[in-house]
């Protein structure tokens, strides 16, 4: 069985700043990611936010360098999947592809994952049209219709990307106004492949091998309609990655996991980082703040904990 002080769970920027901050640090650190190192910003086309990039950059790239730089200081990554996180005594134990693995501390920065909208043909048209990653499959609907359902930042953003390959760009939102940052709006409002379609709905999405057409309610006029379409890209928000835990932790309503300042959960040795955490703002630059933020807290709690 492995032993390390202390083992983050997930590579995206909120862990790979803890790692790299720990590996600075000169900790015993291993940091477990369940694929490729990245997290949601590897489903991000372009990220124009993220400081000391004026030119915006994508967010493989940008990930990709955040990895790199990590592990030039000596982070040690494994590509395994966590499954439990249990107490084992005074110690931590985690379940990762049938291994088990032990350490003092966990950093956990687990992200989140696309909330599903639930709807008819969603789960049977999923891959063939149905889709939650337009940098994935957008180069897929060259000169077709497609349609986002959402108003947030990651459904704005996409639908502006996926003008690249569409035709056009339908975005169905349920409200009669967008939830994204008002210069992204802007940008969806002089975009002539953009099309916003307010107050509306989607309740069934049709097709027979892959995506044909989605059936659409107007919430305020009770209007029906069935929008011909090749693609549906939906991005209705997420939900958090913290069901791995074999005891009680502090979480809000939602599933997010509750920490003070130091990034310190409810557990003592366990802290919480980036998507996972619950907070108002989940950007990149907060995840990679409060991946600083744990490593340095867990280093005095390692401090302490050595008489
Ligand atoms: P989000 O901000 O939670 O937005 C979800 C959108 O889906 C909302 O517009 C919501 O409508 C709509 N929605 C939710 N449930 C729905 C349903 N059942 N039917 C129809 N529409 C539904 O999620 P997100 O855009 O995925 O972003 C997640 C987090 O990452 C946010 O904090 C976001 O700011 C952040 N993010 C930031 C950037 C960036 O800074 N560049 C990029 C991507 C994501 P309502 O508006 O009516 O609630």
């Amino acid at each position: 069985m492995e032993k390390h002080d202390v083992i983050i769970v997930g590579g995206g920027p909120a862990g790979l700043t803890a790692g790299l901050y720990a590996a600075r640090s000169r900790m015993d650190i291993l940091l477990l990611e369940k694929l490729t190192p990245g997290g949601q910003v590897l489903t991000t086309a372009m990220v124009e936010n993220y400081p000391g990039f004026e030119e915006a950059i994508s967010g493989s790239d940008l990930v990709a360098k955040m990895e790199k730089q990590a592990r030039g200081f000596g982070l040690q990554v494994e590509i395994k999947s966590v499954e439990k996180i249990a107490q084992e005594g005074s110690l931590k134990k985690m379940i990762a592809d049938g291994e088990e693995y032990l350490s003092k501390a966990v950093i956990v920065a687990t992200g989140v994952e696309p909330k599903l909208l639930g709807i008819p043909g969603e789960k049977e048209l999923r891959g063939k049209g149905v889709s939650y990653c337009a940098t994935c499959d957008g180069p897929f609907f060259r000169d077709k219709e497609v349609v986002v359902i959402g108003g947030g930042d990651s459904a704005v953003e996409e639908a502006i990307y996926l003008t690249r390959f569409a035709k056009r760009v339908r975005l169905i939102h349920r409200r009669d106004q967008l939830r994204a940052a008002k210069i992204v709006q802007e940008r969806a409002f002089s975009n002539e492949k953009v099309e916003v379609v307010w107050d509306t709905v989607a309740t069934r999405i049709n097709g027979e091998q892959f995506v044909q057409s989605v059936d659409v309610k107007n919430v305020k006029t009770g209007r029906e309609d069935n929008v011909e379409t090749s693609g549906i890209f939906l991005y209705v928000g997420v939900k958090p990655n913290s069901d791995l835990f074999d005891f009680k932790i502090d979480a809000d309503q939602r599933g997010f996991l509750r920490t003070d300042e130091n990034m310190r959960t409810s557990v003592e040795g366990i802290y919480a980082v980036g998507d996972v955490r619950s907070k108002q703002l989940r950007q990149i630059v907060t995840a990679t703040g409060e991946g600083a933020t744990a490593a340095f807290a867990v280093q005095k709690y390692l401090e302490d904990l050595t008489p």
